[in-house]
C-alpha cells in the first residue's frame, strides 16, 4: 500500500529535522531501552509544540519588575491523555513542555475472542469537560484503542480533542479520521501498512515492550 498522498484534512506531520532524525533512532532495533525511552520523551515534548500550536489564549495582565504587560494565557486547562500503557512515556514529554497540565489514564485491552478494544481502566480529571485533551499514543494502527478511548472521553462531555501519536499508517489515519472527524491527528511520520499480527511495518515494534523493557 502506498503512503497517503496528499496528507488528508485534519491531519497534521509533524516533519521537523529533530523528530525526523530521533524518529530514525527510535525505530532502530539496535537502539537500547534507556536511549529509546529518553527519544520517545523529547519527540513527544516536541511535538508538543506542533500539537497545541493552535490553542486558544485570552488576554492576561502581568506586571514585570518595569511595567505592566498585556500578555497572552491558554484559555482552557490541559489535560494529556496516554492510552496505557506505552502512552505514559509520551506523556511524561509533553508534560515537561506543559508543567500546569495535569493527567487523565486510559487503560484498553484487544479481547483475545472478539478482537474489540475494551476499556479496562479510565481516571480523567473532575475539570475533563472544560479542558484541551492530548490523547497520547506512539502507535496508531488498527486505530481500536484511540477510537474507544476517545469515545470514552466523549461520554465525559469534552469537546476539544487532539491525538497525538509518533508513528501512524494508512488505515489507522483513516478509521480514525472515519469515526471522530473533529478530533485533529497529529504524528511524525504516516507508515505505509500494518502486518498480518497489526504490527505497523516499517514501523519501530511493540512500542510498550520497547519502553518498559519487557
Ligand atoms: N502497537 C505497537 O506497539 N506497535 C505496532 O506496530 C502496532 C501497535
Amino acid at each position: 500500500m502506498a503512503k497517503i498522498e496528499p496528507i488528508p484534512n485534519g491531519v497534521t506531520v509533524v516533519d521537523h529535522p529533530l523528530v525526523r532524525t530521533k524518529l530514525t533512532r527510535l525505530r532502530d532495533k539496535g537502539t537500547p531501552p534507556g536511549e529509546f525511552r529518553h527519544l520517545v520523551r523529547e519527540i513527544a515534548a516536541l511535538m508538543a509544540f506542533e500539537a497545541t500550536r493552535t490553542l486558544e489564549t485570552v488576554p492576561a495582565h502581568i506586571e514585570t519588575p518595569l511595567a505592566g504587560y498585556e500578555g497572552k494565557a491558554l484559555a482552557r486547562p490541559v489535560i494529556i491523555a496516554p492510552i496505557l500503557r506505552a502512552g505514559l512515556g509520551m506523556a511524561d514529554g509533553m508534560h515537561s513542555v506543559l508543567p500546569e497540565s495535569s493527567t487523565g489514564h486510559i487503560g484498553i485491552y484487544r479481547d483475545e475472542t472478539t478482537a474489540l478494544p475494551q476499556s479496562y481502566y479510565l481516571h480523567l480529571p473532575p475539570h475533563i469537560a472544560t479542558a484541551e485533551v492530548l490523547v497520547v499514543d506512539p502507535m496508531l494502527a488498527t486505530a481500536g484503542s484511540a477510537i474507544t478511548a476517545i469515545g470514552k472521553i466523549k461520554e465525559h462531555g469534552v469537546r476539544h480533542i487532539r491525538f497525538v501519536c509518533i508513528v501512524s499508517c494508512t488505515v489507522g489515519i483513516e478509521r480514525l479520521r472515519a469515526a471522530h472527524p473533529d478530533v485533529p491527528i497529529f504524528t511524525a511520520d504516516i507508515d505505509p501498512e500494518l502486518d498480518a499480527r497489526s504490527y505497523i511495518v516499517p514501523g519501530l515494534g511493540d512500542a510498550g515492550d520497547r519502553y518498559f523493557g519487557t
